[in-house]
């Protein structure tokens, strides 16, 4: 067991597979799979399931299949297949030789169908989509039994065998499991079985197929083809139950897992339908599925955020049977938890005002040693260069101090510069519309590096050397939403009125230290008192450095929502 493992808090599924272990059910094996449509990239509720089930496969031997579920091919396609696998990857699980499609099933299902039919518990039915659902009844009232209900079994035989050649027009016929139209569940009132499709080319199997399996048909099935014991999905599910052991125990297949629900990871500030972030990306209103704002795994894998942080995010908010919206902040808490440990600090100005200090030589560079991490010696130090000219962020300058609490630099006051000098602040320059351009100071030499006795200057800034100093484009990278739930709002608004107008920032002329020209992607950096940061994956390039902003250091928006409530 790795460290991470070992606190991993229980829950009501991880004591329903030890109890199951114990009790040597399932010979003692524990076989669970990642059932992802391919219509779409993962996001962080996938997340979840994921961590759910690979995380249980990992830590009581057993194993954790990867399967598309791909019965629906008009939305799916190969760049979701693959994105989907290099996601799971990146998380830090691996299906090793088991990765598998349902459509690899759909000669099984064709077989399992004709066995329904042979033991009348299936027919083809020509009523269309309204027809079914009229006649499908209502909560309170049962529904009425379909004229093809009683077509015979060779009969039925005949024209499954006729959609399958692709004798009939989409929608002209269905097969349905011929269960029980009054049934108090409304699943089980002669669900769905195959549809005809033509004119799309799956994925995997091509033209080989018109007719298509339905989930509820395909997954059971799947599961109990690969032996899976613990079938973990959604809540909504639930009532789907019933149907998922109706169909294993009517056809002939002797595995029969066991379906647990649990209850979708809700995240507030953003939305997690596929179909909506489909509709973002298809819009253009992001840059695409991997857009920094998105909540996809690619989207906060290039916005910085580490597999670790998000593993952690899933295994705090646990997993239960009751609905739950989880606030921003936790996930934001998780990687800044994360990054303070583990992210290399290195010093960025992002509004630069140019300060020469007059008393420094000109010609004059010094080498600065610094620490890459304030409590970790082991992630080593570096070179800074130091010189007469320097940037340094214009918010850490006033000419009047606006109240007591502020500690940087003003007019006449002085500052540290972050592992340099002390200086004072002796001239303004303006521009014509009085606007603060450059500051003339002058250095205290004997004041380099730590804090000597009998100097005691309050404030601490960040700097770089101006002719030194890498430029960089800086994206602030904020919440998508500005609403909580921008799906639910009572308004009658739509989620897309409620996207944050200031959820990208960008600020040109940034400058960063030049050590950052050996910078990677994949690596997020802690640009000090400013917020973590990572090189941009897809933007960036040899004539532009670019960075998002991963998360602030503090959690701002707690501190706005105070506010506003007080
Ligand atoms: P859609 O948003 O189109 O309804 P989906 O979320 O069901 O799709 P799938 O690709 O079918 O997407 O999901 C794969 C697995 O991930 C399923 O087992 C599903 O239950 C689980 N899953 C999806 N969304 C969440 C979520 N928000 N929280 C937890 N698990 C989820
Ligand atoms: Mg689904």
């Amino acid at each position: 067991m790795t460290q991470e493992q070992k606190h991993k808090p229980t829950n009501f599924i991880r004591q329903i597979v030890e109890e199951d272990i114990k009790a040597n059910k399932n010979g003692g094996r524990l076989v669970t799979r990642f059932p992802p449509e391919p219509n779409g990239y993962l996001h962080i509720g996938h997340a979840k399931s994921i961590v759910l089930n690979f995380g249980i496969a990992a830590d009581y031997q057993g194993i954790c299949n990867l399967r598309f579920d791909d019965t629906n091919p008009h939305k799916e396609n190969i760049e979701y297949v693959e994105a989907i696998q290099d996601d799971v990857k990146w998380l830090g699980f691996d299906w090793d030789d088991r990765l598998y499609y349902a459509s690899n099933y759909f000669e099984q299902l064709h077989d399992f169908a004709v066995e329904l039919f042979k033991a009348g518990k299936a027919y083809v039915c020509d009523l269309n989509a309204d027809e079914i659902r009229t006649y499908r009844g209502t909560l309170k009232e049962p529904g009425r039994d379909s004229p093809y209900r009683t077509r015979s079994v060779e009969e039925n035989l005949d024209l499954f065998a006729r959609m399958k050649a692709g004798e009939f027009g989409d929608g002209m016929k269905v097969v349905r499991a011929k269960i029980d139209m009054a049934s108090a569940n409304i699943n089980l009132r002669d669900p769905t079985l195959y549809r005809i499709r033509h004119g799309v080319i799956h994925h995997q199997t091509g033209e080989a197929w018109c007719i298509y399996p339905m989930y509820d048909f395909t997954h059971p099935i799947s599961d109990a083809l690969e032996g899976i014991t613990h079938s973990l999905c959604t809540l909504e599910f639930e009532d789907h139950r019933p149907l998922y052991d109706w169909i294993l125990d009517n056809v002939s297949i002797s595995c029969h897992p066991r379906q647990i629900e649990f209850s979708r990871l809700n995240l507030q500030y953003t939305v997690m339908s596929k179909r909506k972030l489909t509709e973002l990306v298809s819009e253009g209103l992001v840059e695409g599925w991997d857009d920094p704002r998105m909540p996809t795994i690619a989207g906060l894998r290039r916005r910085g955020f580490t597999a670790a942080s998000i593993r952690e995010f899933c295994e705090r908010i646990g997993v239960t049977k009751s609905d739950n919206l989880i606030e921003m902040g936790v996930l934001e808490d998780c990687i800044r938890t994360d990054l303070n440990i583990h992210a290399p600090r290195r010093m960025a100005v992002l509004h630069p005002l140019k300060v020469v200090i007059t008393d420094y030589p000109e010609d004059k560079i010094e080498q600065l040693s610094m620490a890459n991490h304030p409590q970790d010696g082991s992630m080593g130090k570096r070179q800074i260069p130091f010189s007469r000219e320097i940037y340094i962020d214009r918010h850490d300058f006033e000419e009047v101090p606006p109240n007591k609490k502020f500690k940087r630099l003003i007019a006449n006051g002085e500052v540290r510069l972050r592992g340099a000098y002390v200086i004072r602040c002796d001239e303004i320059i303006k521009d014509e519309k009085g606007e603060v351009i450059e500051l003339h100071c002058s250095h205290d030499a004997a004041t380099l590096g730590a804090n000597p006795e009998g100097r005691k200057v309050k404030g601490v800034i960040h700097w770089v050397s101006a002719p030194h100093a890498l430029e960089a484009e800086i994206r602030l990278c904020d919440r998508l939403f500005s609403h909580p739930t921008p799906d639910a709002t009572k308004d009658g608004k739509d989620y897309k009125d409620h996207i944050n107008p200031d959820s990208q920032r960008t600020l040109t002329n940034c400058y960063v230290e030049p050590d950052l020209a050996e910078v990677r992607v994949g690596v997020t950096y802690q640009f000090e008192r400013e917020g973590y940061f990572c090189l941009d994956s897809v933007l960036n390039s040899h004539e532009r450095l670019i960075f998002n902003r991963t998360v602030t250091l503090r959690d701002t928006w707690a501190k706005l929502e105070q506010e506003h409530n007080s």
